[in-house]
């Protein structure tokens, strides 16, 4: 009996370049529900073409209401809605063989990154154990600490590069080409599709030889925020650390417990952000 997890987000899937598809309010919203199912299908194609017997799917845009699951294949579990205590890690067990990304995006700062951002727009900057993380980093250090690895991602040509640096026997579809923060040179989602479909067949097939990320303890997360209130408010939580003005960091000797914390910190700031000015 083999089992695959996939984290499916928005931004980095075909056809999706700025907020008006992102955001639930956007104009363009209905149709990047129909990208972001049009290439979660593919994978889930792949997979089940490839052997898998159970497949999850994690809902991980926004409000995590973006999929239907009369869209999807018979036999496929989705959890769907929020708020969830593990966020885009959420159903994530030592049960599954294999983890899988869909659609995710590069951190904060990329200039080519097609809406790159981690986790909310407050965080400018993640560091796990003094290294520059994105969402795939950090969710997929989750997986890792259950002893499941990541096998497959997919999203456009810079995060490509964040997956290499993470672990490059990773497969990955290329969705996009991003110019700028808001604008990509996009690939027609039919040749995307094919590429995920192929892409995730062989990461299956190759699943064992993949190994999961490890991150050493403790588990330091360092988190460098847009506005120094958010980071003195953080100060609040326990066994919180101020690094810089802009910064505070927690630590633990598990993974599971310090991934939480930050989660948390992230609700917390948020809850101070200035109005606009
Ligand atoms: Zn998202």
């Amino acid at each position: 009996m083999s089992k695959a997890f996939i984290s499916c987000d928005l931004e980095g899937c075909s056809g999706i370049v700025n907020y008006q598809f992102s955001n639930p309010e956007g104009k363009f919203y209905q149709q990047a529900q129909a990208y972001m199912t049009g290439d979660l299908k593919a994978a889930l194609q792949g997979l089940q073409s490839a052997g898998a017997d159970e497949i999850l799917v994690n809902d991980s845009h926004w409000n995590m209401t973006n999929i239907r699951i009369e869209d999807l294949p018979l036999g496929v579990n989705l959890i769907s809605g929020g708020t969830k205590l593990d966020s885009m890690g959420e159903g994530l067990d030592d049960t599954f063989d294999a983890a899988l990304f869909i659609g995710y995006h590069p951190f904060w700062g990329e200039p080519q990154g097609v809406i790159a951002h981690t986790y909310s727009g407050d965080v400018m900057e993640v560091r796990l154990n003094e290294r520059t993380v994105g969402e795939s980093g950090i969710v997929g250090s989750l997986a890792g600490y259950y002893g499941v690895p990541l096998i497959f991602v997919s999203g456009d040509t810079v995060l490509r590069e964040e997956i290499r640096g993470l672990n490059p026997d990773i497969h990955f579809a290329v969705t996009k080409e991003g110019r700028t923060r808001l604008a990509a040179r996009l690939y027609h989602p039919d040749d995307v599709h094919q590429q995920i479909e192929k892409e995730v067949g062989k990461a299956w097939r190759n699943r064992r030889s993949i190994k999961p990320l490890a991150v050493s303890s403790p588990v330091e997360f360092a988190v460098k925020f847009k506005e120094t209130p958010m980071a003195d408010i953080c100060m609040r939580v326990p066994g919180t650390r101020r690094v810089d003005n802009l910064t505070v960091a927690y630590s633990h000797k598990d993974y599971l417990i310090a991934y939480r914390a930050f989660l948390a910190l992230l609700y917390i700031a948020n809850s101070v952000k200035t109005p606009p000015m």
